[in-house]
């Protein structure tokens, strides 16, 4: 696609108005209000700005226009191209985002000429979020946070993706996504570090565990955003051109891959926004693919997501609020393989009940005043086919006793980044708590509805009829089970079963709607060293390598995330380790 400057600042203007452009407007936004209980797109839902990474299950609030690209298989002829000019390097990358960034830096320290192209323009660069959950960088350390044990790390991660990651990558990433953090904020300075923040962590309660049941989750990822998020690929970038030789372009989309005769990736072709020319951008160690995902890209999140899109019959257009699919069309062209399926989105699939605590683990009543699962399993996400009772949304219910299950809440996407926010909960949500009435209170974007009995509470909830009476039996149920210390009945940790204690509070929890997701997570099936695996055979492509969403087998079956802000953290750690190897070359 070409785009002039011109015409990118006034796209980049109107996106801006219109609220969509980049992680701070995004992150930081606002949330339209809470509707009614209910609703499908309950309080603080699926697309939740405000939540710890923005958002991830991506209700349709949050969705943003995708584009149709029906032809998307079809590969441009680079002979087609009228060459304005060739440059050439060991190393050339295409997409600087946080991936881009962190392996052009690191190929450029460890001495190799390296080329990075990217479609923004300097003064729009832009990428999204800023919670990075690594493990064990030095950064954490000095914190406090604990050290989490590797191998604990893979397994767990495993669990979480039925041992379908591939576990090369995740090895690399247990073993070094601390150091590729703190390789990646070097050039941020002493200053710039000083501004790193870490995520549930303050006020951290003394009776939480990293082990819930099966599941471990682990506090402390880093956020960025206060330093800058785009900064600090921004400061990757610099780095790498002023103190080790590399050269940026902005500006210049890529377009196709170049090939010799052997089958070996050996260039590209740019497309130079500012003149209308293509170039020719040779690279004799490697070519490194980081254009993000192709979550904007509706004609291939179709094709290639079949399990958000079966979760989702009624969605036509489905689309996120990432990138447009071209790192994953570039390295398909040049013949390389997709992760095999069903393939992830950030959201889409799995229930994500945002409530008063976000996703965690409280009472979930469905429609009918039914319980349906373990609401702690695999930590926030109500994952799978439980989670597709979202016809109606979720009604969460809690006693004045909140404490006791939260503070054991798993930490992770779309759970709450500030342990802190208990402290002032302990305030509203107690025994001195008086009858909301039917028309409830709010709380943050949440109604929230009060009642000393439960047949009142189910009343102001809307329930009526044979689901009122469900809906109390369901409590009295689960204040048995929890009595007797045993979820007999769906299997949640006793840790985290307590009777509900009066006056009773309840709210609905949206479960969103419609496929829409953050950015999509699937990529290219690669080897150990984010090296493409070619279609039929699976063997590595000679001199073709993908990183952050465009490499595949991170996250096979949904965003699994034990920590807040892992996909940023496989993004800078994908890129450092394929910038690595090249430079090992
Ligand atoms: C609103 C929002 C908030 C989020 N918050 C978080 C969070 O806090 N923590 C977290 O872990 N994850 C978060 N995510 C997800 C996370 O941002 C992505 O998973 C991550 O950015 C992926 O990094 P990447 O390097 O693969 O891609 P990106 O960071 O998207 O970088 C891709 C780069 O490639 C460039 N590009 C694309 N096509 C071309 C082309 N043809 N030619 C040249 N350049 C090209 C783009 O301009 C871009 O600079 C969020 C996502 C969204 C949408």
């Amino acid at each position: 696609m070409k785009l002039s400057r011109r015409a990118f600042i006034e796209g980049a203007a109107s996106l801006a108005a219109a609220g969509l452009l980049g992680s701070q407007v995004l992150a930081d936004g606002e949330a339209p209000a809470a509707e009614g209980p209910g609703s499908a797109e309950g309080p603080g839902g699926e697309g939740d700005p405000g939540s710890a990474e923005g958002s991830g299950g991506g209700g349709p609030m949050m969705q943003s226009a995708g584009i149709e690209d029906p032809n998307w298989r079809e590969a441009p002829n680079p002979d087609d191209f009228e060459i304005a000019g060739e440059y050439d390097c060991d190393v050339l990358v295409l997409g600087c985002g946080y991936a881009g960034s962190a392996c052009m830096r690191k190929a450029a320290v460890m001495g190799k000429k390296v080329i990075g192209v990217d479609q923004q323009f300097e003064e729009f660069y832009n990428v999204f979020g800023g919670d990075v959950g690594i493990i064990n960088s030095q950064v954490q350390k000095g914190f406090g946070i604990p050290e989490v044990d590797p191998v604990e790390y893979m397994n767990n991660w495993q669990m979480c993706c039925a041992n379908r990651a591939e576990p090369d990558l995740l090895k690399y990433f247990a073993y070094h996504s601390g150091e590729a953090f703190d390789f990646y904020v070097e050039p941020i300075g002493e200053e710039g570090r000083a501004k790193l923040q870490p995520l549930t962590w303050e006020g951290i309660p003394e009776e939480w565990n990293s082990q819930l049941g099966a599941f471990h989750t682990y506090p402390g990822a880093i956020s960025i955003k206060i330093y800058g998020s785009s900064q600090v690929p921004l400061d990757n970038i610099h780095d790498a051109c002023d103190n080790y030789g590399a050269q940026m372009l902005w500006g210049h989309v890529a377009e196709v891959l170049l090939k010799d005769e052997e089958g070996r990736v050996t260039g590209a072709i740019v497309c130079n926004q500012d003149d209308d020319c293509y170039y020719k951008i040779n690279a004799s160690v490697g070519v490194v693919v980081g254009c993000g995902d192709f979550s904007a890209n509706t004609t291939m999140f179709k094709e290639l997501i079949p399990e958000i899109m079966e979760s989702n019959p009624n969605t036509e257009s489905p689309s996120g609020n990432g990138r447009t699919g071209m790192g994953q069309k570039l390295c398909y062209w040049a013949g390389g393989a997709f992760e095999i399926g069903p393939r992830a989105g950030m959201g889409g699939v799995s229930g994500n009940p945002m409530g008063v605590w976000q996703g965690t683990h409280i009472l979930l009543l469905d429609k009918d005043g039914y319980r349906f699962c373990n609401e702690a399993f695999a930590h926030n996400f109500v994952a799978g086919i439980p989670a597709q009772r979202r016809e109606s949304g979720l009604c969460s219910v809690w006693g004045s006793n909140f404490r006791d299950t939260v503070a054991r809440m798993p930490v992770g996407h779309l759970n709450l980044g500030d342990f802190t926010q208990l402290e002032k909960d302990a305030a509203i949500f107690n025994a001195d708590a008086e009858d909301s009435g039917p028309d409830g209170f709010t709380y943050g974007r949440t109604t929230v509805y009060c009642a000393h009995d439960l047949a009142t509470l189910a009343s102001y909830c809307g329930y009526e009829g044979e689901a009122a009476e469900q809906f109390v039996a369901s409590v009295e149920r689960y204040n048995e089970l929890a009595a007797a210390g045993v979820d007999a009945d769906y299997g949640k940790p006793s840790e985290v079963l307590f009777p509900i204690e009066p006056p009773y509070f309840a709210a609905y929890s949206g479960m969103g709607g419609g496929a829409g997701v953050l950015v999509t997570l699937a990529g290219m099936f690669t080897d150990r060293n984010c090296q493409v695996r070619a279609q039929k055979t699976f063997k590595p492509i000679p001199g073709l390598f993908a990183i952050g969403n465009c490499c595949g087998g991170r996250f096979p079956l949904q965003y699994t995330s034990p920590i807040n802000g892992v996909s940023i953290a496989w993004a800078i750690t994908s890129g450092y380790q394929a910038g690595e190897y090249l430079g090992s070359l």
